[in-house]
């Protein structure tokens, strides 16, 4: 049962275990954001018996300081922004190679916005080329991610990312 933390700003800060934020509850840093799932995690704690899958949010009482995060383009960050699809043909899969946009032969860098994940039929047919030589686009502009980017960690995790984007949704309605 994955959590998501919410700074007081209600940015997503990290995602932790249950086991941290039984800590969180009993230390009074955290409330839930929806009343229907306190109710369901109040209960499991006391039963000690916790809702495995249920996506739960929780927001810190005071707002933390988070400094700016500057992610590194790894393969992992790169596959991770790109979710694991090819750039190109959009092929979702496991073990895509990484393509260098504008080729490393002719001074291409491994940058955020020089790096897209790409499978290997794309990446053969693309080669050492530019793009245009090819005939091959790319199905989206890439950009460095970052902290601020929604919460990059929550890419992990679908469930939680759906219901953090639900939350937003009823807080910006309520706030309307
Ligand atoms: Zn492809």
């Amino acid at each position: 049962m994955p959590v998501l933390v919410l700074n007081a700003s209600l940015q997503p800060l990290s995602v932790i275990p249950e086991r941290r934020l039984v800590v969180l509850l009993t230390k009074n840093k955290v409330a839930f954001v929806d009343e229907q799932v306190r109710q369901a995690i109040e209960e499991g704690i006391n039963a000690r018996h916790l809702p495995a899958d249920e996506p739960v949010i929780v927001q810190l009482l005071a707002n933390v300081r988070v400094p700016r995060m500057a992610l590194r383009p790894t393969r992992a960050n790169i596959l991770l922004r790109d979710d694991d699809t090819c750039q190109y043909c959009g092929k979702h899969e496991r073990d895509l190679t990484l393509d260098h946009i504008i080729p490393r032969s002719r001074g291409g860098q491994g940058t955020w916005e020089n790096l897209v994940a790409c499978c290997r039929a794309c990446n053969g047919r693309k080669g050492n080329r530019y793009l245009k030589d090819v005939g091959m686009r790319l199905i989206r502009q890439p950009k460095p991610l970052d902290h601020e980017y929604a919460g990059f960690f929550l890419l992990r995790y679908p469930r939680l990312r759906e219901a953090y984007q639900a939350y937003l949704l009823s807080a910006q309605v309520k706030t309307a």
